[in-house]
């Protein structure tokens, strides 16, 4: 075992790293950093491959993100050389200075594999964005600690700072780019896509091309289809789109009605709209709107979701209107039965 020089003399500290470097190479030490550094690209390697899916599809990523294939291999140069740092640094042990050196590289360790995890598990690119720029601080401050215990330690680090820098700016980007204006609702609501959702909307409505008025509910956190409905009018009059999607939720034993985003062709009636805030969906999106209905010669009620929605408990329910609008609108044209 190396000694610690707690109180050693700048002279006396570089004998002892000579000395140590001389008389035990440490092996053992790099063989537990190689090992660490392996850990945190498997972690974070298992996190991106379970975290991927249709939340991680919609997302509007930079033109500079390289291919996915770049990312291993350049985690794997940035974590060997940090093992060979670390070691470096534990071989030339300066005492108190070592000792903040590998305090570091445990937070460092910890923040590497929480990034993945904030990202990918728990679907908060903004929360990951605060993480990894912590991460950009505690790396810049091993480059200095790394550096004051062995000057090739310091160095092998750059391309560490220099890949979590660039990583921070991915992110920063996906997180800017991928916001809507009301900031208030959480990222995984927000990186809903509209249009993906709505595309299936249409295809839900087009399995009744005489009522082509169809829903989905879509989960926020998870960013998946959980129920779907056509109308089916002529069979029950109450059996508008919406409805159907909310009872074929129902018919699944679904509860998280806050957890709902409602996709629908079209604007909700008043009866759909009261529904909605019944069953208490925080957030619904539309295509054609009641008015543009009309103009198209439905017969219409003529209430705004948002007034029914205003004049209920609940009437900070977001409402999003004109989502492929155009493609929706089509559908209702096509139609003529003299509605
Ligand atoms: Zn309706």
């Amino acid at each position: 075992m190396p000694s610690i020089s707690e109180s050693g003399t700048g002279s006396m500290d570089s004998d002892n790293a000579r000395n140590n470097t001389q008389a035990n190479p440490r092996y053992d030490v790099l063989a537990i950093c190689c090992a660490i550094s392996l850990t945190l690209l498997g972690l974070g390697g298992w996190l991106t491959y379970l975290g991927l899916g249709p939340w991680y599809e919609t997302l509007e990523f930079p033109s500079f993100q390289p291919p996915p294939w770049v990312f291993t291999p350049v985690w794997t140069v940035v974590l060997a050389l940090l093992a060979v740092a670390t070691w470096l640094v534990v071989r030339n042990d300066r005492g108190r200075q070592s000792n903040i050196a590998i305090g570091l590289y445990g937070a460092q360790c910890v923040l590497n594999a929480m990034w993945s995890l904030l990202f990918f598990t728990v679907r908060r690119p903004d929360i990951a964005l605060w993480e990894l720029l912590a991460l950009d601080f505690v790396v810049l401050a091993m480059i200095v600690t790394y550096g004051n215990a062995s000057r090739l330690a310091g160095l092998l680090l750059i391309p560490y700072l220099a890949w979590v820098s660039f990583a921070t700016a991915i992110n920063g980007w996906i997180v800017e780019h991928n916001y809507r204006t009301d900031r208030s609702t959480p990222m995984n609501l927000q990186c809903l896509n509209h249009e993906v959702h709505m595309r299936e909307a249409i295809a839900v409505a087009k399995q009744n091309p005489s009522a082509p008025f169809g829903a989905v509910l879509v989960h926020g956190g998870r960013n998946e289809i959980v129920a779907m409905g056509v109308n089916k009018s002529h069979l029950n009059p109450t059996w508008h789109g919406e409805i159907a999607a909310i009872n074929d939720y129902v018919d699944q034993g679904g509860t998280e009605w806050n957890e709902l985003v409602l996709y629908t062709t079209a604007e909700p009636c008043c009866m759909c709209q009261g529904a909605i805030t019944w069953a208490g969906i925080s957030e619904v999106v539309y295509g054609t709107s009641i008015p543009e209905l009309m103009q198209l010669g439905w017969k219409q009620i003529d209430v705004p979701s948002r007034e029914v929605a205003g004049r209920s408990w609940q009437p900070n329910v977001a409402i999003t209107g004109g989502i492929l609008a155009s493609e929706c609108g089509e559908l209702f044209q096509r139609v003529d039965n003299g509605k």
